[in-house]
């Protein structure tokens, strides 16, 4: 009765890849490298720097994708 009871699958549907695919092709580049770009770019001062820029990502939405936690996973 219970053969396919699964936790559920937590996905986010992931603003990172959205606003990517919105951007140019070198604005896109540029923004994917720096999310991806640990070492340089914090969430903080990565979500900052963006918002400065125009465009609007949350923290949150940056960082669940660095942890692989949205639906780009
Ligand atoms: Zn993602």
């Amino acid at each position: 009765m219970l053969e396919d009871l699964k936790p559920p699958v937590k996905t986010f549907p992931c603003r990172v890849r959205t606003i990517a695919s919105e951007l140019s092709e070198e604005d896109s580049d540029i923004f994917v490298n720096a999310i991806n770009d640990h070492a340089s770019w914090s969430v903080k001062a990565l979500e900052t720097e963006l918002r400065a820029r125009g465009v609007r990502v949350s923290e949150k939405a940056i960082s669940n994708h660095r942890k692989q936690r949205c639906s780009c996973a």
